[in-house]
């Protein structure tokens, strides 16, 4: 059995010196030793953290980002960046996305993310029909998870309507619509089927949003899933846009998130992604749901989505974990950073997401989203204790953002103080996939990237 021994780790329960962690073939802890000898386990020399779980991403549109970022019209918004996105989406092959997605998941590796819930949309080919084999799309995203080693959980997306009413999907959305549940559920069969064994891979499901998928389809799809496997995960945007909040309540009296209350057993398998706009009664009925709530800082900040009501949210015992979406950024630190600064501009106080526990913002931030995104992955990772996923980073203690630091005034600083990057290594599943820095793929990785790029003519 592998070993690896780490002179200092965050466990559960704190802070502990000479760790020594065996891993099983499968890729999970199988012992945790504090105060261990080294003898023959492989030694990386620095601070061992829990790896940061990513909840929510969409692969592809790492190609777009920075794209966007000019005014086209005085009341640009998140529906005129979406017309960007549907323009290059309409034409993205499977080798592309492939190769885009490898890049992504190596930079989230390389960031501190060691696995990934990638919310899935784009199923069919150019035109609009789907592949000789549905899942083409999805496998190009298994194998670019596959190449780096991140940990995948993959969500196809239910996708049928282009607004609330059932309205028909556009031009645009035609690469992404079922026309019915069943359709749609096939794929998700095939997928549980090619992957259903690997350790590395778990299949949940995604109605894509309130908007996209109509009332009866969504109870249908969530029912059907929920007997196909009980326990993966389901995620769903959910209350990003104010002008999706007020078409929710046009057409069913009720705000998104209210909805889903009213309508679905919310529970730890869901994860309602953004819950941006939330009534205090929503917000305190969702954190009782044990719910996770998916937090895009970044991205949310970059659309001009709104801010998530964080404070009231955590004194209820809500869930979080944050997500890097729209791929704009690809860093775990700056989205924690962004979670906290966003309160501290709008309430005008400091260290909001601390409490008499865990004082340190650092560090408990990192532990909630650690442990919030292993829920909403479905995946036991996001914490160093035995049966769970070897998934970790290591920073370097002598990195100049972190020397003299010790506990959590160092996880502190790796969270607040700049923007190098002291992580050396990375493991997941029990392999050393980032050594010193780099990737053992790396070389090919980025020139396979780069000529993606080149040919979608963006
Ligand atoms: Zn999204």
């Amino acid at each position: 059995m592998k070993s690896y021994f780490f002179d200092t780790v965050l466990l559960p329960g704190g802070w502990a010196r000479n760790v020594q962690l065996s891993v099983t073939p499968a890729g999970e802890i199988a012992e945790v030793c504090a105060d261990a000898r080294r003898g023959d386990s492989t030694h990386i020399a620095g601070v061992a953290l829990p790896g940061m779980p990513n909840l929510h991403s969409h692969a592809f549109q790492r190609a777009l980002a920075g794209l966007a970022e000019f005014r086209a019209h005085p009341s640009d918004s998140f529906w005129s960046w979406r017309k960007l996105m549907y323009e290059f989406v309409g034409q993205i092959t499977a080798e592309q996305l492939q190769a885009i997605a490898a890049q992504l998941y190596l930079e989230m590796l390389k960031a501190g993310y060691t696995s990934v819930a990638e919310f899935h949309y784009v199923h069919h080919d150019a035109s609009g029909r789907p592949y000789a084999d549905v899942a083409t799309m999805s496998h190009a995203i298994v194998a670019a998870a596959q190449l780096t080693g991140i940990g995948l959980t993959h969500l196809p997306v239910l996708y049928m309507s282009s607004g609330f009413g059932e309205q028909t999907a556009t031009e645009g959305q035609r690469r992404f619509t079922h026309a019915d549940v069943h359709s749609f559920l096939e794929l998700v069969q095939k997928l549980q089927q090619a992957y259903g064994s690997d350790p590395q891979v778990s299949i949940g499901v995604a109605p894509h949003s309130l908007r996209a998928v109509p009332a009866a389809a969504l109870l249908e799809v969530t029912s059907a899933f929920s007997q196909m496997d009980t326990n993966a995960p389901i995620h769903i945007h959910i209350a990003e846009q104010v002008k999706e909040v007020e078409d929710c309540v046009a057409h069913t009296g009720l705000r998104p998130v209210e909805w889903l209350l009213n309508n679905l057993q919310l529970d730890r398998r869901w994860c309602l992604v953004h819950a941006t706009h939330l009534t205090e009664a929503e917000t305190v009925r969702l954190a009782g749901s044990e719910a996770i709530a998916g937090l895009c800082p970044t991205t949310e900040a970059n659309l001009g989505d709104g801010l998530f009501p964080l404070a009231p949210f955590l004194d209820s015992s809500g869930r979080i974990g944050v997500g890097s979406d729209s791929n704009s950024s690809v860093s775990p630190i700056e989205e924690l950073r962004w979670l906290e600064y966003g309160q501290r501009l709008i309430s005008r106080r400091r260290n909001i997401a601390a409490d008499g526990t865990t004082p340190h913002v650092g560090r408990n931030l990192w532990q909630r989203c650690c442990n919030g995104g292993a829920q909403a992955l479905g995946k036991l990772t996001g914490s160093i204790e035995s049966g769970y996923r070897a998934d970790l980073v290591v920073l370097d203690p002598e990195h100049p953002i972190l020397a003299g630091r010790l506990q959590d005034q160092l996880l502190d600083c790796f969270v607040f103080s700049g923007n190098s990057n002291p992580i050396t290594d990375v493991i997941t599943g029990g392999k050393r996939v980032i050594e010193n820095g780099r990737h053992l793929h790396e070389q090919g990785i980025v020139n396979s990237f780069r000529a993606a790029i080149r040919a979608a003519s963006l």
